[in-house]
């Protein structure tokens, strides 16, 4: 039989009781953790989102609570009315804050009860995960994930009181859109009312946050739920949130202050320092160093040993000595065994026909000068790996067609430095327990800037913007719009933490005439342009102030503050990577009659 609840009002959380409590009258509320039964005491850690306290059901003390509290079961849902009291010296437990009291029931009130439950809270054996998303709910009661849910309130609460500080609206933009192009598929909403028309629901509230901009609201912020229909990966979710920015006036910099103003309070919440400014790196520079974009800069930067060879020495290994040959130095880690060795092959990815030479030693064997300057020019002591990636011979110097070959890092070079890129870090990751440069809180944060406005696109044969066609090009590179797009730079950035794109922005195009211009160098004529965006395009033509902006994923942030491993993790109600929802099975076929209003046909896709 259930109790109701009443009037009875909870006194105190299931955390809170300490010992300067001992003697009050308190009322607790929650679920039953645990009961053990010794016969005459029964005990129950009493749970909330606090906590636990032990509640004790004493027989001689009190018959009939005792015996209503022999009915109790895991994750009964139950009122205890009682005195704290200060426990023995021996039942003490110091692994919880509430462990020096417990509570003496003297009365019991049963609120509901569960059913045998698939996993329990308590259980420190994780469910597998299919189990975890369908009872989402019951996993949600585990402290890991009380804790998670907890920490992403604390950091975007953090960061709403500091944009707001900075000056900033949180201004709501709509879910029913038109599709703005931020370069992945759109999930569309269709409309009853225009058949056969569909709303998009936003990738990013770009476009809007662009004309709050031409409307005068100065600084714009939204912690924002986005949608793209991607085919996903591990630490990708179809519906995400973004803390999305747009000011006024400002130059790149003026941008970044805003950002590291808010990290900081971000990380600040959940316990971390971070030092800002944070460090600034051109884009080019990332990829000579890193040969990425979003380098982990807790692992040191490789090095272009080229000239520490003879000539007849890459040519005798078979190295192209017009491309950079790279040497990847990853600390602590010793030379590599015969057998790491061959564990290691399948870590490299060649682009573009880079080779790598796992066994240093062998060429330094071959070539002991030549050696004895890698290990200089690298910095490498005896005990450090150090893996070579080259371009090979016979692979020339392809890219010298691309239309990109005039950069300062040619399309040839890039491969190269991908391909030693991508290595380092699958080495660095692969030897993590050896190198101990992954301590967990060091937060190393970059700006990657200066990147180049547009990307070649092989299959199309033309220029696509990198980042999105209103990113403003850097107006020193203005006049090469039309006749060198390959060597123009876009005022876009990307803030960087450990190997992570946290989020990325730009200055924004704030001219009609410059917008064209863009519009016809991504391939795009007036009227393709005019028909996608012509409110836009009218709206810039009304006294459009220059602004940028930037958005940085919120699920993403909170997962390396929560040290998980994916954003599932973070997410009270994700979907999975098929882009299903578990718990309430969708996405679901609907009722024909509500196809028929919305005049949808289905047709089988073959
Ligand atoms: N809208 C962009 C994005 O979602 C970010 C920005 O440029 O502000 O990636």
């Amino acid at each position: 039989m259930l109790d109701f609840l009443g009037d009875l009002r909870r006194t105190h959380m299931c955390g809170g009781l300490r010992l300067s409590d001992a003697g009050k009258k308190v009322v607790l509320m929650g679920w039953v953790n645990r009961r053990r039964d010794l016969g005459q005491i029964i005990f129950v850690d009493l749970r909330d989102r606090t906590g636990v306290t032990q509640v004790v059901f004493n027989n001689e003390l009190n018959a009939a609570v005792h015996q209503k509290a022999e009915t109790l079961r895991n994750e009964f849902v139950i009122a205890a009315i009682g005195t704290v009291k200060r426990r023995d010296a021996d039942t003490i437990n110091p692994n919880i804050p509430t462990g020096e009291v417990e509570l003496v029931v003297e009365e019991l009130r049963l609120l509901n009860v569960s059913k045998p439950l698939p996993f329990l809270p308590s259980d420190t054996v994780l469910a597998n995960e299919e189990m975890r998303l369908k009872y989402r709910y019951i996993d949600l009661r585990r402290d890991a994930m009380q804790f998670n849910i907890e920490l992403r309130h604390k950091v975007a609460l953090a960061i709403r009181e500091n944009l707001a500080a900075q000056g900033f609206f949180e201004i709501e933009t709509p879910f029913m859109t038109r599709s703005t192009p931020e370069g992945a598929r759109d999930y569309l909403v269709p409309s009853r009312v225009s058949p056969g028309s569909f709303y998009a629901l936003p990738q990013s509230p770009q476009l809007f946050k662009q004309i709050l901009m031409i409307s005068g609201f100065d600084k714009y912020f939204q912690i924002v739920r986005c949608f793209r229909d991607e085919d996903l990966r591990a630490d990708r979710q179809p519906e995400f949130t973004q803390i999305d920015l747009e000011m006024s006036y400002p130059q790149p910099e003026r941008v970044w202050e805003v950002v590291e103003g808010f990290l900081a309070a971000a990380f600040k919440a959940a316990g971390h320092e971070i030092k800002t400014p944070f460090l600034r790196m051109d884009f080019d520079d990332a990829i000579r160093q890193y040969g990425i974009d979003k380098p982990d800069l807790r692992v040191p930067a490789f090095t272009d040993v080229s000239d520490c060879f003879a000539a007849s020495d890459l040519e005798s290994l078979a190295i192209n000595k017009d491309l950079p040959v790279i040497a990847i130095r990853i600390p602590h880690v010793g030379e590599l065994s015969r057998k790491e060795r061959d564990d290691v092959k399948p870590l490299f990815v060649s682009k573009g026909g880079a080779r790598v030479f796992e066994d240093f030693k062998r060429i330094e064997n071959k070539f002991p000068e030549a050696g004895t300057k890698v290990r200089e020019r690298a910095g490498a002591a005896a005990d450090d790996l150090l893996v070579l990636v080259v371009g090979s011979a016979q692979s020339g110097s392809s890219g010298d067609a691309h239309p990109a070959s005039r950069r300062k890092v040619t399309p040839a070079e890039m491969a190269i430095y991908a391909s030693a890129g991508l290595l380092r870090v699958a080495l660095a990751q692969k030897y993590s327990d050896r190198h101990k440069l992954f301590q967990k809180g060091d937060y190393r944060f970059l700006w990657v800037t200066n990147f180049p406005m547009f990307e070649w696109d092989e299959g199309d044969k033309r220029w696509n913007a990198a980042h999105h066609p209103f990113t403003s090009p850097n107006d020193e590179d203005m006049d090469k719009l039309e006749s060198d797009p390959a060597m123009v730079r876009a005022l876009a950035y990307d803030v960087v933490l450990n190997g992570t794109e946290l989020g990325s922005g730009s200055i924004r195009i704030h001219r009609q005439d410059v917008q064209s211009r863009i519009f016809h160098a991504l391939g795009m004529t007036e009227e393709e342009a005019r028909s996608r965006f012509g409110f836009f395009l009218e709206a810039l033509e009304y006294g459009t102030p220059p602004h940028g902006g930037i958005a940085l994923g919120l699920d993403r942030i909170v997962m390396i503050l929560a040290g998980a491993d994916s954003l599932r993790e973070v997410i009270p109600f994700p979907k999975t990577a098929a882009a299903k929802d578990l718990m309430m099975e969708a996405p679901t076929p609907v009722a024909e009659g509500q196809l028929r209003e919305l005049g949808i046909g289905v047709v089988k896709k073959i």
